[in-house]
């Protein structure tokens, strides 16, 4: 088989994001987070798009590497930080920010004999409770970093939100409280928000707002899509039938048997399946776009190969190319059917795909 499954990135899609998140977040500054790989987009050409951000942020010192090899020269945050006391060398030879959010981590700087001056972001655990000092030792881990010769004397002050994407969820309030009590009278720049902190909690915006999902057009607001948002979708997935076949009344189609035809009728296979990264939870009945009229899939996810209910294009064709999502058909709503958010969906494109630029 021949790579009939491809993603197409719009890359002034990522740029035109860009500017209205800017716009948004004015006159707070903008992290681009482009972890994952670009949340499944494709690193090197995310930043290339993103270049006028004023930091990246990515989880892996390896992607900070791969940034600077490809000429950035932006700042960049490595967001959970070093993993080993080694890490730090590392990250002063690449120039990369630091996220200290552990006291291992401020014992390894304290440890080191000296070392120009390493960037580095205070992360407090205002309630997520996955990284960052408790509000009590913050003032104390502050204190302890801003007297080290090798910490560069501007220390920002972070946190990360658990429930932002839900604007009426009172956690949110409480953590942004918490971090303003852990916080206060110390100097430097705050960061809080992430994309959906920046739509719905304007109080959260600080001095660095951190995006990554509304970057690539994505939503993970229940109920809404990158559009609903005013930001365009950077990913289009699409493949080709490779078979139409007429099925009989009571048939069942694919795996297990999960769908059966209730009446004698067209069914395409599309070659795209969960080892293309498609998921394999999405049920029948999931949209696709075909000849741009919604087609339903029908039966289990194959591995390579799924199956349509081609009824509403009765005249469809082999090498007819089948969208599933993309700007036309929300990626959110294949994400809702599957049980999943639509990050996920875009992470998980496998290697398997022809990743083509637009
Ligand atoms: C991933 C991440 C972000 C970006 O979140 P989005 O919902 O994609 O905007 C921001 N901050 C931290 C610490 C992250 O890990």
């Amino acid at each position: 088989m021949s790579r009939l499954a491809v993603a197409s990135i719009d890359l002034a899609a990522l740029t035109a994001n860009l500017a209205r998140l800017r716009a948004l977040a004015a006159p707070a500054r903008l992290m681009a987070v482009v972890k994952a790989d670009g949340y499944g987009h494709g690193l090197e050409r995310v930043a290339r798009a993103l270049a006028g951000a004023d930091a990246f942020g990515v989880a892996a010192i390896a992607d900070g590497q791969r940034l600077r090899a490809a000429g950035h020269a932006e700042r960049i945050v490595v967001l959970s930080g070093p993993d080993a006391p080694g890490d730090l060398a590392e990250l002063r030879r690449l120039d990369l920010d630091a996220v200290i959010h552990h006291r291992s981590q401020l014992e390894w700087l304290e440890a080191e004999a000296g070392g120009a001056p390493l960037r580095v972001w205070l992360k407090v655990d205002s309630g997520m409770h996955r990284l960052g000092f408790a509000p009590q030792c913050v003032a104390e881990v502050h204190a302890r970093l801003a007297r080290l010769p090798q910490v560069h004397p501007e220390i920002v002050l972070m946190t990360h939100f658990a429930a932002s994407d839900e604007f009426g969820n009172a956690l949110t309030a409480q953590q942004i409280e918490a971090f303003a009590a852990a916080t206060r009278g110390l100097p430097g720049p705050r960061s809080l928000s992430n994309s959906a902190a920046l739509l719905g909690w304007p109080a959260a915006r600080g001095d660095w707002v951190r995006a990554g999902g509304l970057l690539y057009g994505l939503s993970v607001v229940r109920g809404k899509t990158g559009a609903d948002h005013g930001v365009v979708p950077a990913m289009r997935l699409a493949t080709r039938l490779i078979a139409v076949n007429r099925v009989a009344q009571g048939e069942a189609i694919g795996y297990a048997g999960t769908w059966r035809c209730p009446e004698a009728m067209p069914v395409g296979i599309a070659a795209i399946g969960y080892g293309d990264g498609y998921p394999r939870s999405a049920p029948s009945g999931t949209p696709a776009l075909l000849r741009e009229r919604e087609v339903a899939l029908i039966g289990r996810v194959s591995m390579d190969l799924l199956a349509l209910d081609l009824r509403a294009v009765p005249d469809a064709r082999v090498g007819d190319e089948v969208v599933l999502w993309g700007p036309d058909l929300p990626v959110e709503h294949i994400a809702a059917a599957a049980g999943t958010i639509s990050y996920e969906l875009t992470c998980g494109v496998t290697r398997r795909v022809l990743f083509v630029e637009r």
